[in-house]
């Protein structure tokens, strides 16, 4: 563990931070959806905010997951990978993601899923970063709001690591294009 790397670390929101944020979502989700709500799960980012958002919630909840192909720049093209299990027809539905970022993802579940006739479709995200969207997204339900910062923790990985941190921390990209475990020291 360097200083350096160290130095490159701003934590956002530490447990008992991402705490407070979920249930404040939870408690805005629930009054939204008195008779009760499929949760969308964007896999694999949404899996720690899905599970601790649900047992928040004060409402009858159902559980299912979607994965999708990496958007990849300059295409713009994704493709569904994992579909949901449950028919969503007539029912209140909430995508979760982890990030919504540029919002291509966002645009492009929310477009098939509408297609199946939900009585409601809405979006929910842990984190949104507005500053590089792309897509016309407006996130329904959002933990926190960030500026044009890479982002670790509770979910969200550089080549898989660290999505079980229990906190929601900047990291510096760059470090990690040259050693994706730089943080795990300082981390773990
Ligand atoms: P979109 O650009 O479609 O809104 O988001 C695509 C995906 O990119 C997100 O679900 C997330 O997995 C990943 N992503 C976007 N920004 C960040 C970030 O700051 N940190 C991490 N770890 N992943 C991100």
């Amino acid at each position: 563990m360097t200083d350096a790397v160290v130095s490159d670390l701003q934590i956002l929101l530490d447990s008992r931070g991402i705490e407070a944020t979920v249930e404040r979502v939870a408690a805005e989700v629930s009054a939204d959806h008195t008779d009760g709500v499929v949760l969308a799960g964007v896999l694999r980012g949404s899996v720690p905010f899905l599970a601790d958002l649900a047992r928040a919630m004060s409402i009858h909840v159902r559980i299912d997951f979607l994965a999708i192909t990496p958007y990849s720049p300059g295409t713009g093209r994704v493709r569904l990978l994992k579909d949901l299990d449950i028919d969503i027809t007539g029912r209140d539905v909430v995508i979760v993601e982890d990030i919504v970022d540029t919002g291509l993802t966002s645009e492009f579940l929310s477009a098939q899923l509408n297609r199946r006739n939900p009585r409601n479709l809405s979006v929910c995200t842990f984190v949104d970063r507005p500053a590089r969207r792309v897509a016309p997204i407006e996130p329904d339900y959002v933990g926190i709001e960030i500026p044009e910062e890479f982002v670790i923790g509770y979910g969200l990985d550089y080549e898989g690591r660290y999505r079980n941190l229990p906190i929601l921390a900047t990291a510096d990209p760059a470090v990690l294009k040259e050693n994706p475990d730089a943080y795990i020291a300082a981390l773990y």
